[in-house]
């Protein structure tokens, strides 16, 4: 069964797995959990053995409504997300009204999965309230989130909730051994990266991405207990360039003097973790930038030199 491409959750998966198994499917779901544990592709796998025509084993992957959903052309599924990435508009409720009244076409049943369901305008929650309270017998639709607390408490009783969790360290480590091939591979394992990570799949990805950076910036923490000050100012280039994410790398280097202080009880780590907590607020505060880079990088020299 494809569910078992999936990662962590398994309370979830069980769930889904024996609703699908003894056909006790709800009309409607609410997914919520942190960004880039998985909730979106659940919602596809789901949505996918909703639909299947075989008799167990669902979703097949060979019959007929499969195939359309695998091709992305299946008649009786709908996916809408926010427009632009922003908001998603009442225009977009109102088109799955539309479709969701005509009856089923391959499969037996309708499914729409609404991702980042927090960003509906007033007006949208409102106009798919009326679907949620009265849908067609046939219909399922699964509410995606990952800021419950913005939803109207309306919705929320409408649907089911299913929590998924933070995945586990382990979990996010045997994803990247199943999922990538890369010669990074053994790099992204270090634990500084997999805590960097707060259970998050989707986190990973992004770090992953921007693995040279946060290289470079384990090279600065090295560079401050070994060279002088006008050096690491020099050499630390990248923090200076970083203002869109600085917030995140910031955090990755509390992270390494974390993870340091584990293994030694040293205040200067303590000292550090501070120091870029205050930094954090100063850049928060819209501080001048570069001057804020330079305080930092010079508190942070005096505490180890
Ligand atoms: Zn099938």
């Amino acid at each position: 069964m494809a569910f078992e491409n999936l990662i962590g959750n398994e309370k979830v998966k069980n769930l889904l797995k024996s609703s699908i198994q003894s056909d006790n499917i709800l009309h409607s779901y609410l997914f919520t959990g942190i960004d880039g544990v998985g909730k979106s592709l659940f919602a596809k796998e789901f949505a996918k053995a909703i639909l299947c025509s075989a008799d167990k084993d669902k979703p097949c992957g060979n019959c007929k409504s499969c195939l359309e959903f695998q091709g992305e052309s299946h008649p009786d599924f709908l996916q809408i997300e926010p427009e632009d990435g922003k908001v998603i508009k009442i225009e977009q409720i109102r088109y799955l009204q539309e479709k969701i009244a005509e009856k089923p076409v391959t499969s037996t049943r309708k499914v729409y999965i609404i991702n980042n369901c927090d960003t509906m305008t007033r007006e949208a929650s409102n106009s798919l309230l009326k679907t949620l309270e009265e849908p067609p017998s046939y219909a399922t639709i699964i509410l995606i989130t990952s800021n419950e607390s913005k939803l109207l408490v309306t919705i929320k009783s409408r649907c089911t909730k299913i929590a998924f969790q933070a995945l586990s360290s382990e979990e996010i480590k045997n994803y990247i051994y199943k999922m990538q091939e890369k010669k990074k591979t053994d790099d992204i394992l270090k634990d500084d990266i997999i805590l960097q990570c707060q259970g998050s799949i989707g986190k990973l990805l992004k770090i992953q991405d921007e693995y040279d950076t946060y290289s470079q910036v384990e090279q600065i923490i090295e560079n401050i207990e070994k060279e002088n000050i006008t050096q690491i100012w020099k050499t630390s280039e990248i923090l200076y360039k970083s203002k869109e994410n600085i917030l995140d790398l910031l955090d990755y280097m509390n992270v390494i003097f974390y993870e340091k202080l584990r293994f030694i009880h040293d205040m200067k780590y303590t000292k550090a973790i501070s120091i870029i907590e205050e930094t954090k607020k100063k850049i928060t505060a819209n501080a001048n930038y570069d001057m804020t880079i330079d305080y930092l990088l010079l508190k942070l020299w005096e505490e180890f030199n």
